[in-house]
């Protein structure tokens, strides 16, 4: 872009600059009156999205290590754990917001309320939208953080414009808009019985968590607050319907909890559409296939006042045209893929890093299998039966075989650099068997390639999590600081294959912690190893659960205040 690009200092001010020509913002500290220092030795670190992962990031720099700069649409941090809860009116959806200027204070960063539109990798630039006169700019990084986050997945289901998602906060305050005006609608005396059944027909696709705790949050409010607010309605007109393609919902939990949600779902009549396939969505009804017991496929309908589409997610724009620039290196349809160090693969220079629901760790064991044969043969004298000075052939790899258990010992080093490798390790240790055939206790090397390419097509992605994206967050900030000095207080030898972040730090390990969900007056605990579910009482754990996890004291003051509200004058059902 350099023919588009204008000299900072020729500019006055800095940004605004002659119309539609698009400005190169060199130093922001220089226009920015609030920041003291201007150190042109820092190196500018910019990160894209203030979401969980970048919030985690930039809690762990301090002020004396970059100059920051984030780069948002939205201007604040999103608590998402409790949005179903803003878009019914349990809380308020303020509550669950906290200003990114605020966060980025601690490191005197910059915030630049835009939309990253595309990566300059051979110029180190970002090309920027500001959000308010839609006019391009770009900003230059020595080293960049895509923590953008992601879309719904659509599976190619035609009619999605007439449904919700719920991802943001404008998401939120639709939905609850769209609520109460079906309730206000479904009263009129203009509405006849099977419009006013359709108004109140609320249809969930997709049974993961949100979809789930949707669904309960609608439920709380049709039991708990209409019948005082809406006597003329009566509890049977109103509906609940959720959509599922598995035979189970919350399926990534244990099945305990998933068996325990689908009774107490049953018991509280919510409809649950269990091996059924949205084919379509039209205006006023979704149209799916349901699977039924004896296999036959049967066409179904359900008219709906609102629908909400929650099932798996994407990319999004900037993260599809990263994946398609980097191209043929990026393989994954529905993420930025990273090694374990959290570097975009394909990016030149390695100081591109994808954190959170927008990335993935890539597992190619069964792509990289000669070159951990080739040293698994280097580390091994006794495999190697041969001359120390000679090179490593292409025939010893061809006639290279490996026992059960040296089997184990290589999957434990590949391990240590891949944090998925773990699942792969126990996965190529169940399918071993099916690759030695002929049961000799060895695997020869093209058999063991072949058990590779299975352990990745088989070993599941990281989940697209809030915990996810707070420990990638946190990994890459501690990181980053450290790199921040580390081209002047490495020497050289510190430093293997020219890789300064192994240097400087482990690979991102993943730890799941659990998965929790609310299901209306109770909750359910997916820890590793136990799994909590329960009434009341799980479900005030629940609470304080997100309530220790909230990102500040502010939020934690709010939603308790919201709670105790909540309780006196029940849910604020005004809608403007
Ligand atoms: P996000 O938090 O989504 O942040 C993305 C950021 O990028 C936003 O600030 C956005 O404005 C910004 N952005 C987008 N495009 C651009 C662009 N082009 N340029 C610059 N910035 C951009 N996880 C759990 O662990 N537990 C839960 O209980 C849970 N409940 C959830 C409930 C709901 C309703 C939802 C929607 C999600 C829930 N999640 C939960 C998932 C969790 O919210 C995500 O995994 C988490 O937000 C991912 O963090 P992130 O930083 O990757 O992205």
């Amino acid at each position: 872009p350099k023919n588009l690009l204008i000299p900072f200092d020729s500019l006055n001010p800095p940004i605004g600059g002659p119309e539609n020509l698009p400005i190169l913002v060199k130093n922001l500290d220089s226009y920015d009156s609030s920041s003291k220092i201007t150190d042109m030795k820092k190196k500018k670190l910019v990160i894209l999205g203030c979401g969980w992962g970048a919030v985690s990031l930039l809690r762990q720099l301090s002020k004396d290590e970059y100059d920051v700069t984030v780069i948002s649409p939205t201007n604040y941090f999103l608590f998402t754990p409790m949005l179903p809860c803003a878009a019914v009116g349990t809380l308020d959806i303020k509550t669950l917001m906290e200003s990114i200027r605020t966060l980025i204070n601690t490191v005197n960063g910059h915030y630049l309320h835009a939309k990253a539109e595309r990566v300059e990798f051979s110029e180190k630039l970002i090309k920027v939208q500001d959000m308010e006169t839609s006019k391009y700019f770009y900003v230059p990084y020595d080293k960049l953080v895509v923590a953008v986050g992601c879309t719904s997945n659509n599976h190619g289901v035609k009619g999605l414009e007439y449904t919700h998602r719920l991802k943001t906060a404008e998401d939120a305050l639709t939905i609850r808009r769209k609520l109460l005006r079906n309730f206000e609608q479904a009263c009129l005396p203009t509405t006849s019985d099977a419009e006013r059944k359709k108004l109140l027909s609320f249809v969930v696709c997709g049974a993961g968590p949100t979809g789930v705790e949707v669904a309960a949050e609608i439920f709380d409010l049709i039991n708990e607050d209409l019948p005082r607010l809406y006597p003329k309605i009566l509890r049977q007109e109103v509906s609940i319907h959720i959509i599922q393609s598995r035979s189970h919902i919350l399926n990534t939990y244990d099945k305990k909890i998933s068996e325990y949600a689908m009774d107490r779902f049953s018991n509280d009549s919510i409809d649950l559409l269990v091996n059924s396939r949205v084919n379509e969505i039209l205006p006023d009804r979704v149209v799916f296939n349901q699977k039924k017991e004896n296999g036959e496929i049967e066409q179904r309908e359900i008219p709906y006042g609102l629908c909400l589409w929650s099932t798996g997610i994407g990319l999004n724009d900037l993260t599809k045209q990263l994946s398609d620039d980097l191209k043929p290196f990026q393989r994954n349809k529905r993420a930025l893929e990273t090694d374990s160090h959290l570097r975009v693969i394909g990016a030149p220079y390695g100081d591109i890093y994808a954190i959170g629901d927008c990335s993935t760790v890539r597992t190619d064991i069964g792509d990289h299998c000669e070159d951990y044969v080739r040293q698994f043969i280097l580390n091994h004298k006794s495999i190697r039966e041969r001359d120390e000075s000679k090179l490593i052939t292409d025939a010893d790899i061809k006639n290279f075989e490996i026992t059960h258990s040296q089997l184990k010992g290589l999957c434990s080093e590949i391990a240590k650099h891949n944090p998925l490798a773990l699942e792969a390790l126990l996965l190529a240790e169940e399918l071993v068997s099916k690759y030695d055939k002929e049961n000799t206790g060895k695997l020869k090397f093209k058999d063991l390639k072949l058990l590779f390419k299975e352990v990745d097509s088989k070993v599941t992605a990281l989940p697209a999590t809030a915990q996810r994206a707070h420990q990638e967050g946190k990994y890459l900030g501690k990181k980053l600081s450290k790199l921040a000095f580390a081209d002047e207080n490495f020497l050289q030898h510190d430093i293997h294959n020219g890789d300064i972040d192994d240097a400087v730090s482990k690979p991102f390990k993943y730890k799941h912690l659990g998965s929790l969900a609310y299901l209306g007056n109770s909750a359910v605990f997916d820890l590793p190893g136990h799994s909590l579910f329960g009434g009341l009482v799980a479900m005030y754990l629940w609470r304080s659960v997100y309530f220790a996890q909230s990102v500040s004291i502010r939020i934690r003051v709010l939603m308790f205040f919201d709670w105790v509200k909540r309780g006196i004058f029940g849910r604020d059902t005004v809608t403007v």
